[in-house]
């Protein structure tokens, strides 16, 4: 076993503080990966809360984590010591049925292993994210991150960043398409970037009027403030294709209203649940989806499209000891748009 520095947080109640977990030992189809960047996605702070229950502490939060690969199995062939490589959401699925098959490992019939506050596959072995020294991962859950990126941007990529590109992707988002990326924070501004690439127009919803420059900035063509009175009966019917990635309780008919016909909304944020009207869907032949992250396979095709079309995050890099306030800043929306952590803040180093 490795000891391992982290932070976890004890209780839904409970503070991030420093704490000691133990990595294995790599296995023979294992890689070490010593972390550089974590990235801090909300869903950390909902599961560190307990806010979709059933919360497993000590917790490690963190999977969106960039770093190097410092000792490999020995039957490991698809990476060596010394590769720049990330992690994101699962570190392991069934690899035998039909999602994992079509390699959507995301939507295991056998449920996928969580990166953070899940079980191995043994059903017991609590799993430890990011927010810590190193991490053991088998290698087929991996991957690479395309040479000369600067990496702590490329690591809200590993969740932000595919979260937003799969659904864009797979719902068969195109240049032109009139789209419209709800909620300004570290998944909407992928959105914004990545349908930006994709050739779309791109209107953000916010309801921060405060983003409109940022939202421009980081290439929107045009800013739509939800909490002007008018903003949802002046904008009906506009946008082909709507992703909304709030993190809080919001009235989804509002929101699709704004689609036009035979448009569609995605849902990749997850708050409480809120009502929904069937008229919101029957007027104009809506649809309604959701999303989760996306497979090993299309991850790396996001990081290779990222790459290409150079796409990173707009980060704030911080050091670890300052997790507790960077959460209050994200409750706040104030996050512009993705805070990273420094992992060389933890000051003891991957241990090998
Ligand atoms: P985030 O950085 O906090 O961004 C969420 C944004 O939602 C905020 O910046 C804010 O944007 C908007 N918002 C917040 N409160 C709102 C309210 N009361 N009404 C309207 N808008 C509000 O969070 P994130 O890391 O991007 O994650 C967003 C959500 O996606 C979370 O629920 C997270 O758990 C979920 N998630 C899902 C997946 C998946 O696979 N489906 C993956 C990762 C994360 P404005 O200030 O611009 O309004
Ligand atoms: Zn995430």
């Amino acid at each position: 076993m490795i000891p391992t520095a982290a932070y976890a947080a004890t209780s839904a109640q409970s503070l991030l503080e420093p704490h000691t977990i133990e990595r294995r030992d790599p296995g023979p189809h294992d890689v070490l990966i010593d972390i550089l960047y974590c990235g801090i996605c909300h869903s950390d702070i909902h599961q560190v809360r307990d806010e979709w229950g059933g919360s497993i502490y000590p917790m490690v939060p963190g999977h969106e984590i960039v770093g190097t690969a410092v000792k490999i199995g020995r039957h490991v062939t698809k990476w060596k010591i010394g590769d720049t490589v990330g992690v994101g959401y699962f570190v392991d699925s069934c690899k035998t049925c039909d999602a994992c098959k079509d390699g959507e490992e995301q939507y295991c019939e056998n449920g996928m292993v969580t990166t953070f506050n899940g079980r191995e596959r043994d059903k017991q072995t609590p799993t430890y994210g990011g927010y810590s020294a190193c991490i053991t991962v088998n290698e087929d859950y991996v991957l690479r991150i395309p040479a000369g990126m600067p990496l702590e941007r490329v690591a809200p990529l590993m969740c932000a960043g595919i979260t937003t590109y799969s659904p864009l992707r797979h719902f068969g988002v195109k240049a032109g398409d009139i789209v419209a990326v709800v909620g300004l924070g570290g998944l909407g501004h992928m959105g914004v970037k990545l349908a930006k690439a994709m050739g779309a127009k791109v209107t953000v919803l916010s309801h921060s009027p405060g983003k409109c420059a940022d939202a421009l900035a980081l290439g929107a063509d045009d800013f739509i403030d939800t909490s002007e009175k008018n903003a949802f009966k002046i904008n009906a019917a506009r946008f082909d294709f709507i992703l909304d990635t709030v993190s809080a309780k919001h009235d989804y008919n509002n929101y699709l209203n704004l689609l036009r016909r035979n448009g569609r909304m995605v849902l990749v944020g997850i708050p409480d649940p809120g009502r929904l009207s069937a008229a919101s869907l029957v007027m104009q032949r809506r649809s309604l989806s959701g999303s989760l992250i996306g497979g090993i396979h299309e991850a790396q095709e996001m990081l290779d499209f990222c790459s290409e079309h150079e796409v990173v995050s707009d980060v704030e890099v911080i050091p670890i000891q300052k997790i507790n306030e960077a959460y209050e800043r994200v409750l706040k929306s104030d996050v512009h748009y993705r805070f990273v952590i420094d992992m060389a803040s933890l000051k003891q180093p991957c241990s090998k």
